[in-house]
């Protein structure tokens, strides 16, 4: 996925520390909507300019919002385990590609690592399909914020599973350009 979160620079022992604590991780899986093993989860909180899920892992001191980090990066290392200089953004630092496109996603399994100039490669070849999420006319932050509301609103309502995918189909639908003939 094209588009370079917010800068963090978080040290693994940071990293670490919130990752095993489980307040924090209970948290981090109250924003988070699991659907099945192939599907986008997507994050239903905080969507940052790029598209991203931004998740207050801590209130740390400083003017920095250092304890906000991007929640995919979250996500990924919840499962793999901590990566160091992950998402420092220089040329050699690894960085975590969206496989589905798709920002918002936090399933671990649509997330890979690479480096940025793979990144952009990727978004180069792929923004061009009108079907494909990078095409979105709302762009990346505004797709990912629409999905977010549409899955809020159907668990506020109370809604069942099957309602709510009706609901992220609409959602995402609405931004494709071919709507518009
Ligand atoms: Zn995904």
């Amino acid at each position: 996925m094209f588009g370079r979160p917010q800068r963090v620079r978080i040290p693994a022992e940071l990293w670490q520390s919130w990752l095993n604590d489980p307040a924090v991780v209970a948290r981090f899986e109250a924003k988070r909507y699991q659907r099945s093993e192939q599907a986008c989860w997507i994050w239903t909180a905080g969507i940052s300019s790029t598209g991203h899920g931004s998740f207050r892992a801590a209130s740390l001191p400083g003017r920095s919002r250092r304890g906000t980090v991007p929640a995919h990066l979250f996500a990924y290392q919840l499962e793999q385990g901590v990566i160091p200089r992950l998402g420092w953004s220089g040329a050699d630092d690894p960085c975590l590609c969206h496989r589905c496109d798709e920002a918002g996603c936090v399933n671990p399994a649509h997330l890979r690592l690479g480096t940025n100039t793979e990144n952009r490669a990727e978004w180069a070849q792929r923004h061009r399909n009108p079907h494909g999420p990078l095409a979105d006319l709302r762009g990346a932050a505004g797709r990912a914020r629409a999905v977010a509301v549409a899955i809020r609103a159907g668990i506020s309502a109370g809604e069942s599973a099957e309602e709510i995918e009706d609901r992220i189909r609409a959602a995402r639908h609405a931004g494709q350009p071919l709507t518009l003939w």
